[in-house]
């Protein structure tokens, strides 16, 4: 008997199938092959592994339980999937999405440049350029945005700059106070504080 022989015998065998005169003929080979009698071996833990798990043995039941055992199928969408998995970030990003796109609402709003004062009568403006010459005076507040101001003489007040630059000339004097706004930053810390205070409760 070869090794072939001896493994369809041994099937027949783990099968309960095998005859008298069969089995002693695999008996004698497995005495003096030791790699049948490994095989024999494994074969045998194999058989009772299976034997170990009920309702496995019909090949139909086991395909089902393979099937159940798998992933299912991601039919929902993977962004709500992403958000039960992740709720701390989906809040931040959505914040995030929000900060900014009122940030660029903000941001296109206006881009033209804008002075705004009771007394606007003494200013040159060019362009984007806004000039309070020498010797000048204008009487109140003066408000630059999306410009440059560029003060040779008085502001009798204060000197709002949004968005823009200024200089002073050693010939100027504002009266009040020079306030300089960042929309930009100052929108950003007040959201920032905002969000910080809802979160603090
Ligand atoms: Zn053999």
């Amino acid at each position: 008997m070869n090794c072939n022989e001896s493994l369809s015998l041994m099937h027949e065998y783990l099968d309960g199938d095998l005859a008298g005169p069969e089995a002693a003929e695999l008996k004698k080979h497995l005495l003096v092959c030791a790699s049948c009698r490994t095989a024999l071996k494994q074969f045998e833990r194999t058989e009772a592994l299976v034997r170990s798990m009920p309702r496995m043995n019909a090949p139909d039941d086991m395909t089902d339980r393979i099937m159940s055992a798998l992933p299912k199928p991601k039919r929902r969408s993977t962004w709500t999937h992403w958000i039960r998995r992740h709720p701390a970030a989906s809040v931040a990003s959505v914040f995030l999405l929000v900060m900014l796109g009122s940030f660029m609402s903000l941001w296109n709003d206006d881009k033209d440049l804008m002075v705004k004062g009771n007394d606007l009568q003494n200013i040159v403006i060019q362009g984007d350029y806004v000039y309070v010459p020498a010797g000048q005076t204008v009487h109140g507040n003066l408000l630059v945005q999306n410009g440059h101001i560029q003060v040779d003489g008085n502001v009798d007040g204060n000197l709002v700059v949004i968005d823009g630059s200024y200089n002073l000339a050693s010939t100027a004097h504002i009266a009040g106070k020079i306030v300089p706004v960042d929309r930009a930053i100052s929108w950003f810390w007040y959201k920032v504080n905002e969000w910080i205070s809802l979160a603090a409760g």
